[in-house]
């Protein structure tokens, strides 16, 4: 819960926007092939609930305590050594540069919200020492320089220069959003400038390794209208043909041929995830169906084929890549959190392409579950991995605070900074409610008419959601409310009155003349629900997940009665109505993990010590005699958040 003197000073007015510019995210305003626009991240207060107390930790915990392991690792020091003016060795991978850019985008979504003048002025501090880095020709990044300046874009499959760029760029666009300041946004340009003026079809050609920088061009091309920038990105998704790679490099790097050529996942999965949001965002400019084309194969490929439960993508530690269709493994998994932040920025870009709930399903699964999970509790450990099943081992340390390649924290706090702003949008006509949350809307529609929506809900712990609508005049417009996939049986009443049934998977699209004070109530029907695997999951065969509302459960060891290890138990689906919703218990803990919902469900279990059992024995058919019991499950973004235990996320039943 938001501590009371935040929410007085949000009250008073206290902890405003800082925001220079009102945009969102991704400024679709003008892109030709976007149906909706997202709004400002400042439009959009936050009360008391799930989310609030998670962006509280990250903006008073995670990003603190993430700038100073930046400074302890060297991090900023290496821009110092780029400048000349502090003399130490250069630390940390060829990639690092981009850690403390998505840090500082991080905390421009923060002040783009209200005002933190300390992380302001560690923002300001930061942007100090990176533009200072710049080399007089334009050139920024701290591996190139000094006796390294000659070896600038040699390897360009892997030295993440461009990569790196493209942090500092959307940086750069946020922190001028929220400020006003273009110090890094003009710096970064530069660098732009630098490229455009060395590399392309008629220069040296240039490619990039780790897709990140065509998002971020694109976005420079929306803030500041330079047509240069879009092409740039477009010369990048097409690949100049000139470079020849090899087979693997190509399926890895996911690039070295044109964008729209790919049928399916594969390779590194961040690379491909990013890769696909930059070729979505050059769908939005452009309208080029060969890229919406392979988008839509893509997706058709993640939904079906390489997507886990808990919105987790990459099964693969080898090459942190897509497997092949339903290599899905559970222990194994490597489901980076980047790969799924990745997807989430995907998804957002298809929402605007689309006005389609179907990728806000996707967007959300990942959001709950396997982005979520990536942050402890406490906001000061991070996962790099979020595996679905763990055998308890205390040296399996899955979350930590630092990592040397340290891509995740700052991922998940510049998402958790911006999450206000992809709660809502706007069309020509309508307003788009995607996320549920209490808080508030303070907005317009897209004909300039003012419009505040409040929401009250404690989702995703309650599935009633009241919206109240207040336009500052009389107005007729259409107000779409995400109904998520899982929601059959939701309703809806306008005023009182009941509405007819809305789909589920859709937006409920209520047009009317709406006006001050009108109500609308929706019910979704949060309740625990078994969740089978398509039978080509192998991992998953004989197992079920349980999901309540967007959450994933998992099961812990130490939540259970003796035997404690997870494996040791099997839901029991035996009696009839045992895989209904009422044979669950749902209870509200509040001191458990943060407060949480738990479920607990009868099962049995196999010998309390399965270590004395032999490894084989003679299969015996007909019904088992088990002990019986009851076992309970936890939301899965909560995993190993106190002692080392065993875990897993589907489980064993019987019948
Ligand atoms: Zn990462």
């Amino acid at each position: 819960m938001q501590p009371p003197f935040i929410s007085l000073l949000l009250c008073l007015g206290l902890l405003a926007p800082l925001a220079a510019d009102d945009k969102p995210i991704i400024d679709t305003s003008k892109s030709p092939k976007a149906i909706l626009h997202g709004v400002p991240v400042s439009a959009v207060k936050l009360g008391d609930g799930f989310w609030t107390e998670r962006r509280r930790v990250n903006e008073e915990v995670s990003l603190p305590t993430m700038f100073e392991l930046l400074e302890q690792n060297g991090i900023l020091d290496n821009f110092r050594r780029a400048a000349g003016t502090k003399d130490v060795p250069r630390r940390g991978p060829v990639y690092t540069d981009s850690d403390i850019y998505k840090w500082l985008e991080a905390d421009a979504f923060v002040l783009q919200n209200h005002d933190n003048p300390k992380l302001r002025a560690l923002g300001e501090g930061a942007i100090d020492t990176i533009v200072a880095a710049q080399q007089p020709d334009g050139y920024l990044n701290t591996l190139y320089v000094k006796e390294n300046a000659s070896k600038r874009h040699t390897r360009m499959a892997d030295n993440h220069e461009l990569y790196c760029l493209g942090h500092m760029l959307q940086a750069a666009v946020a922190w001028k959003r929220a400020t006003g300041e273009t110090k890094l946004l003009d710096s970064g340009l530069k660098m732009v400038a630098y490229l455009l003026a060395n590399f392309g079809p008629d220069k040296k050609p240039l490619m990039e390794g780790h897709p990140e920088v065509e998002m971020a061009l694109i976005e420079c091309y929306r803030e500041v209208g330079d047509k240069r920038y879009l092409e740039l990105a477009h010369y990048l998704l097409e690949s100049d043909p000139r470079i020849k790679l090899d087979k693997w490099s190509i399926v890895y790097h996911n690039t070295g041929r044109p964008f729209w050529e790919r049928t399916i996942l594969e390779g590194h999965a961040v690379r491909a995830m990013y890769a696909c949001s930059g070729a979505t965002d050059y769908y939005l400019e452009t309208g080029d169906r060969r890229y919406m084309d392979a988008l839509d194969r893509l997706w058709q490929d993640l939904t079906q084929r390489k997507m886990y439960i808990t919105g987790g993508v990459g099964s693969r530690e080898s090459g942190e890549a897509f497997g092949e269709p339903y290599e899905l493994p559970n222990q194994l998994a490597y489901t980076e959190s980047c790969a799924a932040i990745g997807e989430m920025f995907w998804q957002w870009r298809m929402l605007q392409a689309t006005a389609e709930a179907k990728y806000m399903d996707v967007f959300e699964r990942a959001l709950y579950n396997g982005v979520n999970s990536g942050l402890s509790l406490k906001g000061n450990l991070y996962c790099y991995r979020n595996p679905l099943e763990l055998i308890g081992d205390p040296e399996d340390r899955i979350r930590n605070p630092w990592y040397d390649t340290t891509c995740c924290p700052p991922n998940i706090q510049r998402v958790l900074a911006s999450l206000p702003g992809y709660m809502y949008s706007t069309s020509t006509d309508a307003l788009y409610v995607h996320l549920y949350h209490a808080g508030t809307l303070a907005w317009h529609l897209e004909d300039g008419t003012p419009l505040e929506v409040r929401q009250e809900t404690n989702y995703p712990w309650s599935g009633a959601v009241t919206v109240r609508v207040n336009p500052a005049a009389e107005k007729r417009f259409t107000l779409n409310l995400r109904i998520p996939a899982w929601a059959s049986g939701a309703t809806l009443a306008v005023n009182g009155t009941a509405q007819p049934a809305p789909r589920p998977a859709a937006y409920a699209a209520i047009q009317r003349s709406w006006k001050r004070g009108d109500v609308v109530k929706l019910t979704l029907p949060i309740a625990p629900r078994l969740t089978a695997a398509n039978p080509l999951v192998r991992d998953d065969v004989g197992k079920l997940a349980v999901e309540y509302g967007p959450l994933v459960y998992c099961m812990e060891g130490l939540d259970q009665p003796a035997p404690e290890n997870v494996f040791a138990w099997t839901l029991d689906l035996r009696v009839p109505g045992a895989a209904s919703p009422a044979a669950f218990q749902a209870q509200w803990e509040k001191d458990l993990l943060g407060g949480v919902v738990t479920l607990t469900h009868q099962a049995v279990h196999s010998p309390a010590e399965l270590a004395r059992e032999p490894l084989y024995a003679p299969f015996t058919a007909g019904p088992l005699n088990q002990p019986a019991g009851v076992v309970k499950l936890i939301p899965y973004y909560t995993f190993d958040n106190r002692e080392p235990t065993t875990m897993q996320v589907w489980v064993p039943y019987t019948r």
